[in-house]
Parts: C-alpha cells; sequence; structure tokens
C-alpha cells in the first residue's frame, strides 16, 4: 500500500492545504509507511467550519431540505460506500492492525447499516407535532437541526466510530466537520471521495486529518455548535470542561473496563462460546471501549474458568492483520504496545499470574505485536483491574456469590459495557439490570443500531445510536400558537 494525498476535502473541494505538514502513515503489522495526508492546521479547520457553516446557514441548503431528499442522498452514501467497502477495509486494517475478518464486519458493513437505518429514520420520524396545551391554544414542538458539528473520532474503529457521528447528524440536517485521528487517516479519503460522489451538497462534510491540537481548536471554534467525540476519558475530561465553558452541547464516548460475569450455572462449552466471547472480551484486538476485560469468576469454579479462558486466549490466531485467517493482529502503534506492556508488567508487580501470554510473539519480529494474555489470581483493586488497557489483556477476579459479583462489576470508575453468562436468561437479566452501566449483553454483546449506545460514569456522557441519537443533532423549538 502506497498512498499519498495532497489536498484536503473541505466545501466539497479537494483544496490545498495552508502548510506543507504532512502525516506519514505507518502499517501496525510490518512498521512500514503506507501513506501520507497533509496534516491540517488552526487555519484549515477554520476554513472546514466556515463551509460548514455556510452550508448550514443557506436557506435552501441541507438543513433545509425535505427529510425524503436528505434520505435519498445518505442512500447513495451507503451504496457508494457499501462498493467500497473492501477498500476502506484493507485501508483501516493496515492502519491500525485490526484483523481484515474484523474490519469486514465492523468498518466495512456497519457504516453503510447505520447511514440506511437513519435515513430510514430521517423519512419517517416527524419533526413537528402540535400539543394542546394546558392554559388553551396549542403548542408547535419543532426538532430542528442543530447546526455544524464536531466530530472527534479515535484510531480503534475510524469509520465505524464516524459513522455512528455522520449517520444521525446528517438525518437531522446538521452539517460536520470530522477530525479522523493521525493514526487512521487513509480511510477518511475513501470516505471523502464517496461524499463527493454521492451528491450530499459542498460543505456539509468537511474533513480536517489531525492530532489534539486541531482537534482542540474544533471543539472551542466560535463558530461549531455541537461537539461530539469518542476517544480516551482523558480528552473526554478535557473537552467536557471547555464545552461547559462555551455551554456547548456535547456527547461524549469515552473508556471503559466492563465486567464479564460468568454465574455459577454457565456451561461455557468454548466449541460453542468462543466467537461470542471473543467479540465481548478481545474484539479488534483488545483495542474496543465496551470490553468485559474484567472477567468475573464464581470461586467455586475458579480453577475451571482460569484454564477455559488460558485455553480460549491460547488458542487464538496472531498474525498480520490483512490475513483473513489473523484473530489478534497488533497494537496500533508502537506507544500503544509499550502501554500494554507497561500494564502486564505491572500486573505481574502486583501478584497477578500469567496463564499464558504475557509477552510479545516469538515468530514477529516485525509489528507492534502482544500475545493475547490471560491473569488469574487478579485482585479488583489492582491496576490492571482498574485501568483501561485496550490490549489482549484478560483479569480474572474470582468473587463470591451473585451480589459480589455486581458488587465487583459495580466497583469501577467506568460503566460502558459488559456481559452475563448463564444457562439461565431470566437469572441473567436480573443481573444485568443491578450493573451500573450504559449497555449490557446476556450471553452475547455487540452494539445494535437500533439502540442506545453509551457510557455512564467515566465512560462518557450521551447516547449514540438508536432513535435517541437523533436528538443529539437537534434543537428543540416551542411555538406557542395564539
Ligand atoms: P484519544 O482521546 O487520545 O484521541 C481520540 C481523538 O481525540 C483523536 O482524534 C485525537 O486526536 C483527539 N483528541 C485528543 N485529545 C483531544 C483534545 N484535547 N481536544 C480535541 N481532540 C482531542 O483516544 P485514542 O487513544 O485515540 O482512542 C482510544 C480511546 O478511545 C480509548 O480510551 C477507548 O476506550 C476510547 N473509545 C471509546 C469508545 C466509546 O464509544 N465509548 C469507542 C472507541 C474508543
Amino acid at each position: 500500500m502506497d498512498l499519498h494525498y495532497d489536498s484536503l476535502f473541505i466545501g466539497g473541494d479537494w483544496v490545498r492545504p495552508t502548510s506543507s505538514e504532512r502525516i506519514t502513515v505507518v502499517s501496525a503489522s510490518t512498521e512500514q509507511p503506507i501513506g501520507s495526508v497533509p496534516e491540517a492546521q488552526e487555519a484549515d479547520v477554520d476554513a472546514a467550519v466556515a463551509a460548514a457553516r455556510r452550508a448550514f446557514d443557506d436557506p435552501a441548503g441541507w438543513a433545509h431540505w425535505a427529510p425524503a431528499d436528505r434520505a435519498a442522498a445518505m442512500e447513495r452514501l451507503a451504496d457508494v460506500l457499501e462498493r467500497r467497502a473492501e477498500d476502506v477495509v484493507q485501508r483501516v486494517s493496515a492502519q491500525n492492525g485490526m484483523p481484515v475478518a474484523v474490519a469486514r464486519q465492523l468498518e466495512g458493513a456497519f457504516p453503510v447499516v447505520l447511514l440506511r437505518y437513519y435515513a430510514g429514520l430521517a423519512r419517517d420520524t416527524a419533526t413537528e407535532e402540535t400539543r394542546p396545551g394546558l392554559f388553551g391554544g396549542n403548542t408547535l414542538v419543532r426538532r430542528e437541526p442543530l447546526g455544524v458539528v464536531g466530530a472527534i473520532v479515535p484510531w480503534n474503529f475510524p469509520q465505524t466510530l464516524a459513522a455512528f457521528k455522520y449517520a444521525p447528524a446528517l438525518a437531522a440536517g446538521c452539517t460536520l466537520v470530522i477530525k479522523p485521528s493521525p493514526e487512521t487517516v487513509l480511510d477518511s479519503y475513501t470516505f471523502a471521495e464517496a461524499v463527493a460522489e454521492s451528491g450530499i451538497p459542498a460543505g456539509v462534510v468537511n474533513i480536517v486529518p489531525g492530532g489534539r491540537e486541531v482537534g482542540a481548536h474544533l471543539v472551542a471554534h466560535p463558530d461549531v455548535d455541537k461537539i461530539s467525540f469518542t476517544g480516551s476519558t482523558a480528552a473526554g475530561r478535557s473537552i467536557g470542561e471547555v464545552c461547559g465553558r462555551l455551554l456547548r452541547p456535547v456527547t461524549l464516548e469515552l473508556g471503559g473496563k466492563s465486567a464479564a460475569i460468568i454465574l455459577d450455572d454457565a456451561s461455557l462449552d468454548l466449541q460453542n462460546v468462543a466467537e461470542k466471547l471473543f467479540t465481548a472480551t478481545l474484539l479488534n484486538n483488545g483495542q474496543t471501549c465496551f470490553l468485559g476485560t474484567r472477567v468475573l469468576a464464581p470461586r467455586a469454579r475458579y480453577t475451571e474458568i482460569v484454564d477455559l479462558f488460558t485455553d480460549f486466549a491460547g488458542a487464538l490466531k496472531v498474525g498480520d492483520a490483512l490475513d483473513d485467517t489473523t484473530q489478534i493482529g497488533p497494537m496500533a502503534t508502537a506507544a500503544q504496545r509499550e502501554r500494554v506492556e507497561r500494564y502486564i508488567a505491572k500486573g505481574r508487580g502486583d501478584g497477578a499470574r500469567v496463564t499464558i501470554g504475557g509477552g510479545r510473539p516469538a515468530d514477529r519480529d516485525r509489528g507492534w505485536f502482544v500475545e493475547p494474555t490471560v491473569f488469574a489470581d487478579v485482585d479488583n483493586n489492582h491496576t490492571i483491574a482498574q485501568e483501561e488497557i485496550f490490549g489482549p489483556v484478560l483479569s480474572l477476579i474470582p468473587y463470591a456469590d451473585e451480589d459480589d459479583a455486581v458488587r465487583l462489576a459495580n466497583d469501577s470508575d467506568y460503566g460502558l459495557g459488559g456481559t452475563v453468562w448463564t444457562n439461565d436468561p431470566e437469572r441473567g437479566l436480573a443481573v444485568a439490570k443491578r450493573v451500573q452501566t450504559g449497555t449490557i449483553g446476556v450471553n452475547t454483546y455487540l452494539p445494535e443500531p437500533t439502540a442506545p449506545f453509551g457510557g455512564v460514569k467515566a465512560s462518557g456522557i450521551g447516547r449514540e445510536l438508536g432513535p435517541e441519537a437523533l436528538a443529539n443533532y437537534q434543537e428543540l423549538k416551542s411555538v406557542y400558537l395564539g
């Protein structure tokens, strides 16, 4: 792969960047450069926001299109992205090490599904409602498009998480400036080309590849009306502070340290559950915010469950992300691998026991690989049980009874995902209801487009997905009718 771009997608056009600074993208599997793009500067962000502002304020523009026309344009974009899915998939996998099979399911397919789903909602959801008043007269309640959205996206699922934002925003009639992470900018060019081809009007979608400084400039920009952010809790706190000062609406999807609760009746036969367990605990090399990386196991079955997870992790195929059979690819960056290795060392230092993995795979001299790693004898107070590692590392924590399991699950700063594994779905649901989290699965886990997704506590504020997410991009106006 050798992809080089010289312009930025701003105002529906390919424009020259204001500086010669560039971002070089490196393959996580080979450590070789695979492309480069201009690095957007503050002046480029200003131009992108101005273009989004003009597109939003145009009295005949996107915000004023009939919802059915916006829906049709979104469906055209979905069609182009579907056609170009494999290109997106290859770029994402090469950049961040996501196994290509995972990338096909998520990065290739999910944005297409979301665009079609929100296009349908744009068509079917009324934006005006007349309510009879209690003091006589009626009120017209309107849901108006909120304005210019700054969408800031991390590197772990660059296209899917961008679509979590742009699909409802476009459906609502907003315009966007999207800032991808520097690690994953090549896929944003395929997306920009798809936008241009779809006939979505100039300036409705603008893209500024860059780091946190341009991200911070976008967050505080006076002409931005809303920030939608996915990323680390540390960055989310700082963005939340700025938005608080500016009284700017903000949605924050942040980190997680979710619990996978194995109930004492669960018959975990790897033949049957390995795939679901994988998605719930190790998807995308552990670089997924919702993963249940704290596995809570009943003390009476602890040894058996440690053995099961050891076998499960040991059987995973580690390899180049672009190999169809790879289950665990490399960490996205050298820094990310160092971070994961620091946590593994900390876990050992705190007295937890590595039952498998713990190092770099012997047969990989290139790429930022870490072996799938299982820690047994972890105390929930250990750093590896409290902080997000963002790598293929699971911590197995024993519990005494169901109350203890719920207490441990909730003894976390975070609350984003989680699972309950049981042979009794009703019992599983009862436990799921007691866990403080934004989402949780019983014997399965995967974000569902039709249901709200997001976190409580340090995992964020607000929800994406579902019909609820349209409201993130709408402003309510009540018109009292005399
Ligand atoms: P990060 O917070 O460092 O960066 C995320 C994005 O924000 C990048 O585009 C970055 O350039 C930008 N950014 C960073 N600081 C900023 C600031 N002060 N102002 C504006 N923009 C800023 O996170 P990361 O390391 O790229 O991503 C991994 C993190 O994302 C993990 O903690 C993970 O849990 C979280 N995540 C959360 C969800 C979710 O839905 N809750 C989904 C995926 C990832």
